[in-house]
């Protein structure tokens, strides 16, 4: 049986989980996503929402689960590159990139049509990949422009989301499958259940045993913690684009009557009470709730924070499902070889049942052999962008997107104590990350950064900034750092998986207790805390130098034994999609 031994950490095999779903190579496992980090493939994303979508279609090929993705392919991919000649490296322009489905090793199978008001047949074409159990199922149009143009309530975002749900479904057909369960990651996916409830009507169901049958079979997986922040459209956009998608009238008059009009909410019982001339717009995410019987949030923090209501007030409640990571993508392959090796991880990269006594193999010594072959890889990486490290020196690292709640300017609060810490431990601190277009504030922040760094030559020295942060960067600066640094504002993060990346590649965590790190206590890591913004500096300090000495004892070993012992189930990306067929087949 190929099936023995991929039991998860609840110890339910992912295959019953399998059956229950009934899923099969026609009817597989379907995710939506507007956005796949995926660069191997020929997809580059924006950050850690398409790296998890990434990341659970690779861990369904392991595990041999049909499962097919569809997310749109953009005909621009967005890079950012110094300025040529600036000062420092801070400095960022913005570079486009045109690439298509065919240089990507996808096979055209055939196209489709969306329409809006003023032009009834768009033309979509859908292209695929075949990977294993699971396939890359992409609708392109060469006028679809870049992930992420323009806002997230704009014409044109509504029109990327309306060509993901309802030419997708119509790729689905194409590629000759029929939907089982579907996952929206996010909201922006929502048109995916609409497009299916359409296609339910429209084949003779009542609109009523339709919605039953979508919202049974639709989980929605929530990254946002801010209702208010979410996108909201007008009837007047949706009349432009949805409406002229929709084939069925009940499934068109359900869709408006979501809007809210000037007293709230209205229900569809009292549709045809409905002016159509009020001007309030529909929050995606009222809507979505609306289809989607299923919510996660991403780790256990952000299902119990994230404030979301229905549209009669009620609290949401959301599962959660913690963020993993693909261990074979982001962990070294001499280290994926050692944990399976000291029987931690099995060959479906899910912890073993004794994982935690076993954990004592991992000697420092062990660790050393590991770090030392990551090391030579991230010296490589930086050498090509011309930065030396020392051999010998300890290097830190903060890796993600340069947003506010992130804090990327942190440890630069006060320049001469970071100066003295990464002196006396011979260290050096390397930032990569990429800065929204448009966002000023974080311009100004970088400078003030720039600034410090450019003031003090022990700085100057010992800090580095790598543009254009990619999955190629993460993985160089995982594999090859000795402490990572995560410092969200308690509560706003959702999860987070680049902290997971280094934990699996032996380095010490440094963080605060948000997100997915937060789904274990007491703290396994180096933990940041405060009662206010200064106090966490002085505490990032504190356990900056903590890590400094803990890099050069014999504790190491025990200390980073720990954190595995914490953390290895989150990690496993394996124990994440069991956990959502789980929540999918109930
Ligand atoms: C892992 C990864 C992320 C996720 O980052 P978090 O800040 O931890 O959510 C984002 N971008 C890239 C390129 C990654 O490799």
């Amino acid at each position: 049986m190929a099936w023995a031994g991929k039991t998860n950490s609840s110890g339910r095999s992912i295959s019953q989980d399998e059956v229950d779903l009934r899923l099969s190579a026609e009817r597989p496992y379907t995710y939506f996503t507007m956005e796949l980090y995926d660069q191997k493939n020929g997809i580059r994303g924006g950050g850690g929402l398409g790296v998890l979508a990434a990341d659970t279609r690779r861990v369904a090929e392991q595990l041999d689960v049909p499962f097919v993705l569809l997310t749109p392919f953009y005909p621009i991919e967005m890079h950012q590159v110094p300025v040529a000649g600036s000062v420092a490296d801070f400095e960022l322009e913005n570079v486009a990139l045109n690439v298509h489905p065919s240089n990507n090793g996808f096979e055209l199978i055939g196209e489709t049509y969306i329409a809006t008001k003023f032009d009834p047949q768009i033309k979509i074409e859908v292209w695929q990949k075949q990977l294993g159990s699971t396939r890359l199922l992409t609708v392109y149009d060469p006028n679809f422009r870049e992930l992420y143009a323009d806002e997230g309530s704009s014409n044109h975002r509504l029109y990327q989301e309306v060509v993901l749900g309802f030419a997708g479904m119509q790729a689905l057909k194409l590629a000759g499958l029929k939907s089982n369960v579907i996952q929206l990651n996010e909201t922006a996916c929502f048109f995916a259940a609409l497009a299916r409830l359409d296609d339910l009507v429209q084949n003779g169901m009542h609109i009523f045993e339709a919605l039953k049958y979508v919202r049974d079979h639709t989980l929605y997986t929530n990254h946002t913690l801010v209702q208010a922040a979410e996108a909201s459209f007008s009837r007047a956009q949706f009349a432009e684009f949805v409406l002229p998608n929709l084939q069925s009238k009940s499934v068109a008059r359900w869709t408006m009557a979501q809007f809210p009009d000037s007293e709230g909410h209205v229900k569809y019982a009292d549709a045809h009470r409905l002016a159509d001339n009020t001007d309030a717009p529909l929050r995606l995410s009222d809507i979505t709730l609306e289809l989607a019987g299923q919510k996660s949030g991403v780790s256990k923090l952000h299902a119990k924070v994230a404030n979301y209501h229905d549209l009669d007030g009620n609290r949401i409640h959301f599962d959660a499902v913690t963020n993993g990571i693909d261990v074979e993508t982001w962990v070294l392959p001499s280290t994926v070889k050692m944990f399976r090796e000291l029987d931690l991880l099995t060959k479906y990269n899910l912890p073993t049942h004794d994982f935690r006594e076993k954990l004592v193999g991992l000697t420092g010594e062990k660790i050393w052999a590991q770090k030392r072959g990551g090391r030579a890889l991230l010296v490589k990486a930086l050498g090509e962008r011309g930065i030396q490290i020392p051999e010998g020196a300890i290097v830190f690292n903060f890796k993600r997107r340069f947003v506010d709640y992130k804090r990327p300017w942190m440890a630069f609060s006060d320049p001469e104590r970071l100066a003295k810490i990464l002196v006396e431990a011979d260290a050096y601190y390397i930032l990569a990350g990429r800065v929204h277009t448009g966002d000023d504030n974080m311009m100004r922040h970088l400078e003030t950064i720039v600034a410090a760094v450019e003031a003090n030559p022990e700085l100057k020295k010992r800090v580095h900034y790598l543009a254009d942060y990619d999955e190629k960067t993460a993985y160089a600066l995982s594999v090859g750092s000795d402490a990572a640094i995560n410092n969200p504002i308690v509560g706003l993060e959702a999860c987070g998986t680049s902290w997971e990346k280094d934990i699996m590649n032996l380095q010490i965590l440094i963080s605060t207790e948000d997100g997915g790190v937060a789904d274990i206590t007491p703290a396994a890591y180096l933990k940041i805390e405060g009662e206010n913004e200064a106090d966490e500096v002085e505490s990032l300090y504190q356990q900056m130098e903590r890590a400094c000495q803990l890099l050069r004892s014999e504790e190491l070993a025990d200390f980073l034994q720990g954190q595995v012992r914490a953390y290895l189930p989150t990690i496993s990306g394996a124990r994440m999609l069991g956990d959502y067929l789980r929540l999918l087949a109930r």
